[in-house]
């Protein structure tokens, strides 16, 4: 089931997709937090995390888990926060459920207010769609080796 207003149901989604399966995808995040910020997103509309599927769940989950050491070593990362907004009073913008995974280093981000940025995108530069595409093909290369 798609939703015309989503985002993520657009078809241009594609173009920032680096790895995928029946029924899941990764997406490199128009406007990363830090480089490799990605998005982990179930295929269908999907806006709670009561409505995926047992084997959707299973799917976004092990999609999460295979990215996250290849964005570890793509962009010289040693951890990785992992963050979910369900709900509107939680942060949740996108009603299209999505799983932040963000590659991090010591010192990388200020203590106080990343948060905040992780939560509005538009407190974030936004890349060019060359800027994506490099890195887009750079992962995907990466997660076909
Ligand atoms: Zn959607």
């Amino acid at each position: 089931m798609q939703h015309q207003a989503c985002p993520f149901c657009d078809p241009s989604i594609a173009a920032v997709a680096y790895a995928e399966t029946e029924d899941s995808r990764a997406i490199y995040n128009r406007a990363p937090l830090v480089p490799g910020h990605s998005l982990v997103i179930p295929k269908r509309h999907i806006t709670r995390l009561q409505d995926l599927g047992l084997g959707e769940l299973a799917g976004l989950f092990s999609m999460v888990q295979r990215i996250s050491p290849l964005l570890l070593a793509a962009y010289g990362c040693d951890g990785c926060d992992l963050s979910m907004q369900l709900g509107e009073s939680a942060g949740q913008t996108v009603a299209h459920l999505h799983v932040h995974v963000v590659p991090r280093r010591l010192g990388d981000l200020p203590h106080d207010d990343w948060h905040a940025q992780l939560l509005d995108s538009a407190l974030r530069p936004r890349l060019s769609a060359d800027q994506i595409a490099q890195e887009v093909i750079r992962l995907r290369n990466l997660h076909q080796s």
